[in-house]
């Protein structure tokens, strides 16, 4: 059975959780209430959430594995993310001010599409609704990254410092503002987050265009590697055909057990493509 992981009891394992609707970040109440109630009757009464979100109920006896999965799937929940299977499709949090655009719905499409998927060999999906990446979508398989370009109207600019200033300012220091001068903008600096859109209270900044970067063939472990960029600034929909593009050649040219940074690595970007 998929998501079973050897633990350190003997005759126990740790079962690996994932939630496709909302997808594992954004567990409903109800979830999380039979999770600790699985965790109770059939673990040692505490979850763990690993780093890509997955909730894993450490020391269940093997032979009670098949009755708590049950227990789970009626709470929509499911056991996998292990093995030659599609990782949880990792989003970073749709409440953060700094969202370029929300992930979320996209993560949780995603997950419908390819979450618990058999693949060559692990695959790893990261969204990320700014260029913070705090879902490290620059060292997953393939990584998504919202952005925005934005407009400044320096008529309209009230001087009030609120996208240049800590806590909210920007990042990379693509803005200035004095007393005496309103917002300049520097284009170069920019790495379109649109933060300063969202803070701006008069939209002396306003978001234009919203859109996502595509990144292939990064991954963590010994020997963390940056992805390379695919494609820059698509709309959603060219999201999901590009996911799948990706995903149908990594199964065309990877051999078994092969991760997609690997093939990336072998073919080269161009052939990948
Ligand atoms: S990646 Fe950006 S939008 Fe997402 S949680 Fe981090 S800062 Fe917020
Ligand atoms: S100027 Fe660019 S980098 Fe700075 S907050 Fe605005 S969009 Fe982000
Ligand atoms: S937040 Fe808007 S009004 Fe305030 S300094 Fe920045 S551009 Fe000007």
């Amino acid at each position: 059975m998929d998501g079973i992981i050897s633990g350190e009891g003997k005759g126990k394992v740790v079962l690996r959780v994932t939630s496709v609707e909302p997808h594992t970040a954004e567990l409903t109440s109800e979830q999380l209430r039979v999770l600790a109630r699985v965790a109770r009757k059939y673990g040692s009464r505490v979850v763990h959430t690993t780093p890509r979100q997955a909730i894993e109920v450490p020391d269940v006896p093997r032979e009670l594995v098949e009755e708590a999965v049950r227990e789970l799937e009626r709470a929509g929940l499911r056991a996998g993310a292990s093995g030659r299977l599609t990782r949880n499709v990792f989003a970073c949090s749709r409440w953060c001010l700094y969202n370029a655009v929300p992930v979320a719905e996209l993560a949780e499409e995603l997950n419908r599409r390819y979450g618990g998927a058999e693949m060559p060999a692990k695959l790893t999906i990261s969204l990320s609704g700014c260029n913070f990446s705090c879902s490290r979508s620059r060292t997953s398989d393939i990584g998504v990254i919202a952005r925005t370009k934005i407009r400044v109207d320096r008529e309209k600019c009230i001087k009030c410092g609120l996208c240049v200033n800590e806590p909210l300012g920007c990042q990379v220091d693509a803005l200035r503002v004095s007393k005496e001068e309103p917002v300049v903008w520097n284009r170069e600096r920019c790495v379109g987050c649109g933060f300063c859109s969202n803070v701006c209270p008069v939209s002396s900044i306003t978001a234009d265009e919203r859109g996502f970067d595509i990144y292939v063939g990064g991954g963590g472990g010994f020997f963390p590697r940056e992805a390379r960029l695919l494609k820059e600034f698509v709309s959603q929909e060219e999201v999901l055909e590009e996911v799948a593009r990706v995903v149908e050649r990594y199964r065309e040219l990877a051999e078994p057990g092969e991760r997609l940074f690997s093939v990336v690595e072998r073919v080269g970007l161009e052939e990948f493509e």
